[in-house]
């Protein structure tokens, strides 16, 4: 509940607005294929801007003209109100897929590519996940949680309002254990965020191992700890993932691991067909995976299944620019009714944690409308974490999380890029002023 200085619960109002990009006014939970195009949008007319109310849980009231609002209000419920004049507002985004907790940058291995070194060999040598999970182990669960508040802030900055973070840097049940104590702090101290939280402990194999033992070792020994820890109350685990790759987790091991974190109740949402073709989206299919992420490889037969049931494909703008990959079909994926979804997919060797970049590489690079890029970054990134019914839209009884931008209409804080820090004038997340510019 949100309260004022004197610890009285309070209502926000925002008016004078320009635009307010609800995105879904039908309580839509995802968009696919054409829906995708046509995003709803409310504009001021002249001499009646627009308003938004925000109740005392936090949640959205009421959504029209400042005329109407304030027919319907008495000017006194409200004990906040923000001028958002000349000012368009946004629903907060959803980074739909996130690594932001560890310790040690990559800065070495970015000049190492740029010098024709490629993810896999640098996989190979040793380096890539290997040296972050190094420097993850030896770190303190205080300095693990200062980062990831500090990169979760700065994210929030950039308009986003809920993120999916992975664990995955620690491989052994330990580690794990830690970074996912450290998310579960986050998700419980932070107010200026909403985290959905991944297992991935399947990132890669611990160097010791092989394919085999690290997925027994996950099957039977991290898994378990976990349960454990969740029915003793001391972390929460929304989903499980696992780095399904040719010479990391090949088909079958991947499905082991998937199906045992099922059985525990988790959401299916991992890497598929990133660099090599192996079949991961088609085998994601058949156990109907709600989410698979990355896909640049992904076969027409998967499109087709993962159509047929509504999986959701969480395409990552970002990782393809950095490796220079091929970009994923998405166009084709859109036009067979796949829902898209984006992630910043932050991450040591991705440092981008922004979603008007990612928005703008998506619209670039994958060839997305601008609209198809906010439907990405807002409702299906929702929906993608099962969170469609509550956040990702402008809507009467949603979640009071939006981003106010000084810009002459929404589509500028994609068009401008790398602006957002100057475009961004607050951040509202559950009814609370997150980040305030001035
Ligand atoms: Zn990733």
């Amino acid at each position: 509940m949100n309260h004022n200085t004197r610890g009285e619960p309070m209502r926000l109002l925002i008016h004078s607005a320009k635009q307010i990009v609800q995105v879904t006014s039908g309580r839509e939970k995802v968009l696919k294929g054409a829906q995708m195009k046509n995003i709803k949008i409310l504009h001021a007319k002249p001499g009646d801007g627009l308003s938004i109310v925000i109740n005392r849980l936090g949640d959205i009231e009421a959504v029209g003209f400042d005329t109407e609002i304030s027919a319907k209000f008495r000017t006194n419920v409200f004990e906040r109100r923000v001028d958002a004049s000349d000012q368009c507002v946004l629903p907060g985004f959803v980074d739909a897929h996130t690594h932001p907790i560890w310790a040690g940058d990559r800065v070495h291995e970015f000049r190492m590519k740029l010098a024709g070194a490629s993810y896999m060999d640098i996989h190979n040598a040793g380096g890539g996940i290997h040296y972050t999970v190094e420097h993850t182990k030896r770190a303190s669960e205080e300095t693990l949680f200062r980062s990831l508040r500090d990169r979760l802030l700065r994210m929030t900055k950039a308009g986003t309002t809920v993120a999916e973070c992975k664990s995955g840097y620690g491989l052994n049940a330990d580690t794990e254990l830690k970074m996912l104590r450290v998310l579960e702090r986050a998700k419980r101290e932070l107010t200026f965020v909403d985290i959905s939280i991944t297992f991935c402990g399947a990132h890669a194999i611990p160097k010791e191992m092989t394919e085999e033992t690290a997925t027994k070792a996950i099957i039977n020994d991290q898994l378990p700890a976990i349960a454990r820890a969740i029915r003793l109350g001391e972390i929460s685990v929304d989903n499980i993932d696992v780095f399904c790759e040719k010479g990391v987790f090949e088909l079958e091991s991947t499905k082991r691991i998937l199906e045992a974190g099922k059985t525990m109740g988790l959401r299916v949402n991992f890497h598929a067909d990133e660099i090599y073709p192996l079949g991961g989206a088609e085998m994601g299919a058949s156990i109907g995976a709600e989410v698979m992420s990355h896909l640049e490889k992904i076969s027409d037969k998967a499109i087709h299944e993962m159509a047929k049931y509504e999986g959701i494909a969480v395409v990552l703008p970002t990782t393809a620019y950095i490796l220079k990959l091929e970009s994923p079909p998405v166009r084709k994926m859109i036009d067979a009714n796949v829902p898209i979804a984006l992630g910043s997919d932050f991450n040591p060797n991705a440092f981008c944690l922004a979603m008007p970049m990612v928005m703008h590489m998506a619209c670039i690079l994958f060839k997305m409308s601008l609209e198809e890029a906010l439907v990405a970054s807002t409702i299906n990134a929702a929906a993608s974490l099962g969170m469609s019914e509550t956040h990702g839209s402008i809507e009467v009884g949603k979640k009071g999380d939006l981003v106010l931008v000084d810009v002459p209409t929404w589509e500028h804080l994609v068009y401008q890029f790398g602006e957002h820090d100057h475009l961004i004038q607050m951040v509202i997340k559950d009814g609370l002023v997150a980040y305030d510019k001035s």
